[in-house]
């Protein structure tokens, strides 16, 4: 393993091509309490990004100019962009799934499931279909620090699917200890998600898991795809060539599509997200404790569509 100046691991040398060597890992905004759920919208040249505990969204651009966006926030986490270019967002508050329209109106998408609310949504990811999956973990209900402590009223911690056509919210997955971020892969036949579990319980491996996406929009599968060696697995996203980049303690982790390890960017905060973006759509935009870091990369989103 040979490490690049700064902030580069190379543990497969099809890494050496996927970064650039020179170039430094850029602190855009810090001062946050913690960051989650970045978002890129390319028409604004925008990441949207949460600070949970503070209870607001942020907005951010390229030049580092950073101004509240939304607050309260309702606890935003996991956001994303739906095909129409809308922010679908998850929030601890109203333990609820939202989308913005685009004349900032506020849709309900989900928030109880069989008659009791959700635990407290994650993460979300949208079909080009237009079916929202998104998962429900605990994290939070389990205290006041990032939403208000209630206990589940779930049986599991589902990954939900919302149906694009009559709004019909059914769990595609529920043996997950705690589902937390998701992504299609480029041809949308697999689904990945993280299981962050290992949070409260040793005993739950950190790993990310693939699932096969159905006709139907139900999965099947659930597969180990790939460990994460330090830390746990929060977000990630998948570019355009079936990679995964995903966030863990030490920094981003590549994964090769067939699970392997290609290397790491070093971050000096805990990751726990990341988004394409920029003005090419090649900078990895990364949610990291209390700032925001941006760095270039030979790779782009699957989803920038
Ligand atoms: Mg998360």
């Amino acid at each position: 393993m040979n490490r690049r100046p700064e902030c580069y691991e190379i543990h497969d040398q099809r890494f050496a091509g996927l970064v650039q060597g020179n170039a430094h890992l850029r602190q855009l905004a810090t001062g946050f309490e913690w960051t989650e759920g970045p978002v890129w919208f390319p028409a604004q040249q925008v990441m949207l990004f949460s600070d949970i505990p503070a209870n607001r969204m942020m907005r951010l651009t390229m030049d580092g100019n950073c101004t509240t966006f939304r607050q309260p926030s309702q606890y935003s986490n996991g956001n994303t962009r739906d095909p129409q270019g809308r922010l679908v967002s998850c929030h601890h508050g109203t333990r609820a799934v939202t989308r913005t329209e685009h004349d900032g109106t506020i849709t309900v998408l989900a928030d109880s499931h069989d008659g009791k609310r959700l635990n407290s949504p994650n993460d979300v990811v949208v079909k080009s279909d237009g079916a929202v999956y998104f998962t429900d973990p605990t994290y939070g209900i389990l205290s006041d620090y990032e939403g208000y402590k209630a206990d589940p009223e779930q049986d599991a911690h589902n990954v939900f699917r919302i149906d694009p056509k009559d709004g019909a919210i059914a769990s595609v997955i529920s043996d997950f200890t705690q589902p937390n971020g998701l992504a299609f892969s480029p041809d949308e036949r697999l689904l990945y998600v993280a299981e962050s579990g290992s949070s409260h319980d040793p005993e739950v491996p950190s790993i990310i898991r693939v699932f096969d996406v159905q006709g139907d929009g139900s999965v099947t599968g659930g597969d180990t795809f790939c460990t994460i060696d330090n830390g746990l697995p929060d977000g990630f996203r998948v570019d355009t060539d079936g990679r995964i980049w995903c966030s863990a303690a030490d920094g981003v982790h590549c994964f090769a599509p067939d699970g392997t390890l290609l290397g790491k960017i070093l971050v000096p905060e805990v990751v726990s997200n990341l988004c394409f973006g920029g003005a090419r759509g090649n900078r990895l935009l990364i949610t990291a404790t209390t700032s925001v870091y941006s760095v270039p990369v030979n790779a782009r989103s699957a989803e920038n569509r």
